[in-house]
């Protein structure tokens, strides 16, 4: 089996599973209890969060354990919203290709009475910090882009989007779960108020994650009970997760040049070899790229059927988000970088990790190419357009 798809998740750490297994088993006391066993669940808890914000260059008290990615994303945007609506601020400005989480929370806002503008990403996947600042308004109380983008893997203009945010008082958040683990995060140089991370994007577990939330900014109080996380998210901490979000964090961080350097060989073979297939092409530019990131649209066949026959052989991807896979509409993300819908319908996304070898790329170009053919053979709009009845888009 190859695994192109890490993106969607990642595989565990051996360390992540031991830091977890040793929480599970041993120190499974309860952090709020008062005697030394639930004590030092604490320091665990505390151990983590210090960890985690030395890697993104915070202060321990401005991290807030979450249940992952969405949670961290909900988090941020409602308690900015909340600051907003206290100064009649009711504005929010973010990106057509956010992450669901963020997305599905502003359309939320809206009937709330927000106003919320959808900056268009451009054809190299790029929201333009200048049109951030155009877009700002009296009333604007929040800035919410994403660091990277998870289906065709472009790294924003962070820092800059950050220093315009500053300059004229808004706040700024970045969902920043595709970027955290895999390139530098740094919250002091990147201008962030609020940033969300997950931990099974890093090689850490499933449903625990954090926000940073920048001194001075006021979280809201997302699930009320106990004074956990300072009241803003009631309930006992999951001691075991959190401590293995840490130990993969760290892991991640300490090889992530090493790392870096060799997916990103592997993924520039793997863009040469897809882009030899006709009528293809590369979704997003090639400078702002994730390490981990290939996404192709394939002219004339369908991305459902190419994901199934490509799982036939043992080879897992995606053909966008995995949000958005078994529904029938194309991405939202090709659509908003100007792909047509038949173009977009086409799309493959492959994100490798360190454990793809050179020769899981050969067998993935291999492959690739046989399905994409295979498919052609009997595909109605391929022969639309090999006729001339269609014209080539790519
Ligand atoms: C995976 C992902 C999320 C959601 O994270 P969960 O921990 O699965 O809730 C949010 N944003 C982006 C960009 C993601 O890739």
């Amino acid at each position: 089996m190859i695994y192109a798809d890490n993106a969607a998740t990642t595989k565990m750490s051996a360390a992540a599973i031991d830091t977890m297994t040793s929480y599970l088993k041993e120190t499974w006391g309860n952090p709020s209890s008062l005697y030394s066993f639930g004590q030092t669940a604490k320091e665990a808890l505390e151990n983590a969060r210090a960890d985690i914000a030395a890697v993104i260059g915070a202060d321990p008290k401005e991290i807030l354990f979450t249940s992952g990615g969405s949670e961290a994303d909900n988090q941020a945007i409602r308690s900015a919203a909340a600051l907003g609506a206290k100064n009649r601020k009711r504005h929010i400005i973010s990106s057509a290709f956010e992450h669901h989480a963020v997305l599905h929370t502003l359309e939320a806002l809206k009937k709330e009475g927000y106003e919320v503008t959808l900056l268009d990403v451009h054809e190299d996947g790029l929201v333009r910090p200048e049109e951030v600042e155009a877009a700002l308004r009296e009333d604007t109380c929040l800035v919410t882009i994403m660091y990277a983008n998870n289906e065709i893997g472009m790294i924003q203009p962070i820092q800059k989007i950050g220093e315009i945010c500053r300059k004229h008082g808004v706040l700024f958040h970045t969902d920043a779960v595709q970027a955290v683990g895999h390139i530098p995060v740094n919250v002091e140089r990147d201008n962030v108020d609020l940033l969300s991370a997950s931990a099974h994007k890093f090689h850490g577990p499933k449903g625990v994650g954090f926000l940073y939330a920048k001194k001075g900014v006021r979280l809201t109080n997302l699930i009320e009970g106990g004074a956990q996380e300072k009241g803003k998210r009631a309930g006992t901490e999951n001691v075991p997760g959190i401590a293995a979000m840490a130990t993969a964090l760290k892991e991640a961080v300490l090889s992530m040049e090493t790392n870096a350097d060799q997916i990103k060989k592997r993924r520039d073979r793997l863009i040469e070899g897809l882009g030899a297939i006709e009528h293809s092409a590369l979704n997003g530019d090639r400078e702002h790229r994730l390490p981990g990131n290939v996404n192709f649209c394939f002219e004339g066949i369908e991305g459902e059927s190419l994901l199934l026959l490509l799982d036939d052989k043992g080879i897992q991807a995606s053909s966008g988000s995995a949000c958005t896979s078994g529904s029938l509409d194309p991405s939202h993300v090709l659509l908003a970088i100007g792909r047509v819908h038949d173009v977009a319908h086409g799309s493959l996304r492959l994100s490798i990790s360190e454990e793809t070898s050179d020769a899981d790329v050969e067998e993935i170009i291999c492959a690739v190419e046989e399905v994409v053919t295979y498919l052609r053979g009997f595909s109605p709009i391929w022969r639309d357009l090999t006729t001339g009845k269609k014209q080539f888009i790519l």
